[in-house]
């Protein structure tokens, strides 16, 4: 017989468990039995490996030809050379590339996927991979199914098995024990890991783990994904693939010219490579992904998890973000400060004295608490802090809660979803099944044909009906979330979404949810930097708009609207429409996705938060989706780019920060890479059309392009952040970062270099060739290395703090100095690098037109701002 065959006690029994679950105990021995439950993963590459990737380039792999040919033609020298300056840089790769891997993992780990399982009788919240068989998991609305097994409690659960079956459309749950033989998709009593809950709650028996369950058969077919090139790092392959046409075509010249002054082919072939070497910056990509790998850990230091890389750069050009209202922009701390009964309102004064006025009040306080699924374990409040609140509420008249519930059992449920906006339980009372309703007064305000009254239940009037708006008006201006509660009773003890109609009014809870106090200030500076805050909530939007005016979102000309407002609008016209909304209340998700796509549409990139199960596709449309880490579901953190560990608006606002400053920063590095190789490319060209010897030996190019170079590029990267980012406006989503000016820079910052260069090599020319060469390669290297000090800004920072702030460009700048110093004066090194002794004169020359090209760069930076 398979498992969903079986009867459920017989299952427990077998699995070797109870309806308390494993105890620690059981839990290490099941693991050792049955394996633990982590699909293998595709093989990590090893060290070695992503050493000898290093040498995939096909730049790389033409050097270590030449390399081997010079060695063939007598030049052995040369050829080590080449191969110690490739094996450093690939050992520099190497490094960079474990480190860059490593943050991104620990990202990872912080973003794994929780389930909730019952251990010795207790509620704990594991890691999906610690789960184990003959675990008991409860699941609800959003939750990830984490392992297969057999259901052994089902309350309405509906789940999508779309990763296993294909078909889209949730499947309905039982658990009652199916007779027959039956495919995957009819074993109803059966969950699979992999799909997800998209309503109701259950709870499973663990039957299989990891490679063992449905998805383990098929993992194989999942393990091909790999991650995917963020736009920014495609825009540079693109660029890096014209400019190597164009550096070859230079080169070809270049080579062509050394050829017709009659040199020797393979010096004029290994030069012509050296300098593709030296011009092609093949690094830029992988720069780009050291610093956004550095860039999330800061970030998530600050709260914010990045799961995917591209969110980084989107969130550098975000201009719009949609958040949501509850637990985002508020404390998510709720506290009941009115009621209405008995067509009465009571403030939160008079509950202070701890006396119930009406002797409605009692029923109201008692069905809020049954009508309701939070806990509080050891004085920890779990649950839903809405339904937290009312139990706080009931606990201020000294009621005792669990008592309570066993007393007036509950047999049946249909549990809350924000699309309906109602929840309902049925319980005993009075050996009567009393169906309990709360949720949304507008939504329940329909369903009602009875209210009750100290004059007993009677017919509702119209008057009760506008009495009961009028209560709800008023406390929405106040800001509060205002809930309603009805009843009726119940024939039979199952109950479906049809008997939430003809309800017995019964009372309004209001409640207070304050805005966190760094709302205020994040959404100020949003708008400074201009970025348009909005908010989106499932709520009232008389409280919406309250809470919006409170904190600056909704502002003078702009409007509070509910979503159903924008049902009747097409795609264009709400194009329009979305300009003067500040804040949609009411609103479901299909709301939400088609919001988003009105300012993409607009040329804008969104930034939009979601916590629910249903928010998954338009935190998916979003350019960066936000899930929340503490309330979110498990599949809206699967489809968002971010996740927030503290579920606050503020910690956007610093990632947008974050993001804007890594963009700075990469640029900073792609300016330092390419202007330096442009003056290289200059110095050559000059040289070449001047018929003077070549500047430099294929050696120095290697040296620097190779060694020097790129410690100061990722030094750069890691640059400061500063918070003036926010000052400006945000780039438009599709600007290149390669723009006019920016390359202007590069050609005008590589010709200074250039010029201090060629006229290094003119006062060693003066000797002979070889010091000119040795002048022009050490005046290069070092003018580069001080570049890294122009690049930090696009203004002139000789004279300020800025100039010493970042002690890694400082450390590359040290290490570069000494490498370079080490070259010319150690006497062994001198023939390896094509090197000759210099006097202290020319040292201080070559000390000081580096500096000069500081100077220069620095003037004009200050002349141009
Ligand atoms: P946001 O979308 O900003 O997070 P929200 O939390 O108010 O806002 P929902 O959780 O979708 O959004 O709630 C929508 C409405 O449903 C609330 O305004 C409230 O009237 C009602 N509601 C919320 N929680 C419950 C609950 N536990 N039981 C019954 N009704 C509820």
């Amino acid at each position: 017989m398979l498992e969903y065959q079986k009867d459920k006690e017989e299952i427990i029994r077998e699995f070797g468990t109870s309806w308390k679950g494993h105890s620690e105990e059981q839990a290490k021995e099941a693991r050792k039995k049955y394996g633990s439950n982590e699909l293998v993963e595709l093989k990590k590459k090893t060290v070695v490996q992503i050493f000898l990737e290093q040498f995939k380039d096909f730049l790389v792999i033409i050097l270590i030809i030449s390399a081997i040919i010079a060695a063939f033609l007598g030049d052995l020298e040369s050829s080590i050379v080449i191969g110690v300056v490739i094996t450093m840089n690939a050992i520099l790769g190497t490094v960079q590339q474990k480190k860059a891997e490593k943050s991104l993992n620990s990202l990872k780990q912080l973003a794994a996927p929780i389930a909730k399982v019952i251990r010795n009788g207790e509620t704990v919240l594991l890691p999906s991979k610690e789960v184990v068989v003959g675990d008991i998991v409860m699941l609800e609305a959003g939750d990830y199914i984490c392992a297969d097994g057999r259901i052994l409690d089902n309350a309405s659960m509906k789940v999508n098995e779309s990763a296993l079956t294909g078909e889209s459309i949730s499947v309905e749950k039982e658990d009652i024990t199916v007779e027959k033989e039956v495919p995957l998709g009819d074993q109803k009593n059966m969950v699979f890991q992999g799909s997800y809950v998209t309503y109701g709650r259950a709870t499973f028996l663990v039957t299989r783990v990891g490679m063992m369950t449905e998805v383990g058969k098929i993992a194989n077919l999942l393990n091909n994904a790999t991650e995917k090139k963020t736009p920014l790092q495609k825009n540079l392959d693109d660029f890096g693939k014209k400019l190597s046409i164009l550096i070859l075509i230079i080169c070809a010249i270049v080579f062509g010219i050394s050829m017709f002054r009659g040199e020797a082919v393979v010096d004029a072939f290994l030069f012509a490579v050296a300098l593709a070497v030296a011009a092609i910056p093949e690094a830029l990509s992988s720069i780009v992904t050291i610093v956004l790998a550095f860039g999330t850990q800061k970030m998530a230091k600050e709260h914010a998890i990045v799961r995917k890389l591209q969110a980084v750069e989107g969130l550098g050009s975000v201009s719009v973000i949609c958040s949501d209202k509850t637990g985002t922009l508020t404390q998510n701390k709720m506290t009941v400060m009115n009621y209405y009964v008995n067509n009465n309102d009571y403030n939160k004064d008079i509950l202070d004295n701890g006396r119930l006025v009406e002797k409605l009040d009692n029923k109201l306080i008692l069905y809020s608490v049954l009508c309701n699924d939070s806990t509080n374990k050891g004085g920890v409040e779990i649950g839903d802090p809405t339904e937290v609140a009312l139990c706080n509420f009931a606990k201020t008249f000294r009621m005792d809660i669990t008592k309570t519930r066993e007393t007036y059992t509950r047999v049946a449920e249909i549990p809350f979803d924000s699309d309906r906006k109602l929840m309902s339980t049925v319980n005993m009372i009075s050996s009567e099944k009393r169906m309990i309703t709360k949720g949304a007064v507008d939504v329940l305000l329909d369903r009602l044909n009875y209210i009750e009254t100290e004059a007993g239940v009677v017919n509702i009037t119209s008057a009760d009906k506008q009495r009961i708006q009028l209560a709800n008006l008023q406390y929405s201006e106040d800001g509060l979330r205002v809930l309603a509660i009805a009843y009726k009773t119940l024939d039979n003890a199952s109950v479906s979404l049809d008997d939430e109609n003809d309800l017995i009014f019964l009372g309004l809870i209001a409640m207070m949810d304050p805005p966190r106090e760094e709302s205020k200030e994040a959404v100020r500076k949003c708008i400074e930097a201009g970025i348009r805050p909005i908010m989106i909530t499932g709520d009232h939007k008389i409280t919406a708009a309250a809470i919006a005016k409170e904190i600056g979102i909704l502002t003078e000309g702009t409007i509070a609207v509910e979503g159903s407002a924008i049902d009747e609008l097409d795609d264009e016209e709400l194009k329009t429409f979305v300009e003067q909304v500040s804040v949609y209340a009411r609103v479901s998700p299909e709301h939400k996705i088609r919001i988003v796509k009105a300012w993409q549409d607009k040329g804008n990139v969104v930034a939009m938060t979601g916590d629910g199960v249903n928010d998954a596709p338009a935190l998916k449309q979003a350019d960066v989706g936000v899930a929340m880490g503490i309330t979110g579901t498990e599949v809206s953190k699967d489809a968002a780019a971010m996740v927030l560990t503290d579920d606050n608006f503020a910690t956007i606002v610093k990632a947008v920060e974050n993001g804007r400053n890594v963009y700075l920063n990469i640029k900073k590095a792609i300016k330092f890479l390419l202007s330096g190789n442009m003056a290289a490319i200059w110095a050559v060209m000059y040289a070449s059309i001047m018929a003077l010897p070549v500047p430099f030996a294929p050696v120095h190019l290697l040296f620097i392009n190779l060694l020097t170079d790129s410690l100061p590029a990722i030094a750069l990267g890691l640059d400061p952040h500063t918070d003036l980012v926010m000052k400006d406006k945000p780039r438009r989503a599709n600007e290149s970062i390669l723009t006019k000016n920016f390359l202007i820079d590069i050609l005008e910052e590589g010709f200074v270099i250039a010029c201090m260069t060629m006229t290094a090599y003119y006062f060693g020319y003066q000797v002979d060739a070889a010091t000119a060469s040795t002048m022009a390669f050490a005046t290069l290297c070092l003018s580069r290395l001080v570049h890294g000090f122009n690049c930090k800004s696009d203004r002139a920072i000789l004279f300020s703090k800025r100039i010493v702030d970042n002690k890694f460009l400082w450390g590359a700048f040290g290490l570069g100095f000494l490498l370079i110093n080490g070259v010319l004066l150690i006497p062994g090194l001198a023939s390896v690098f094509k090197v000759t002794a210099l006097t202290v004169t020319q040292l201080l020359l070559i000390y000081g037109l580096s500096l000069v090209n500081l100077f220069i760069i620095q003037l004009i930076k200050w002349i141009k701002n």
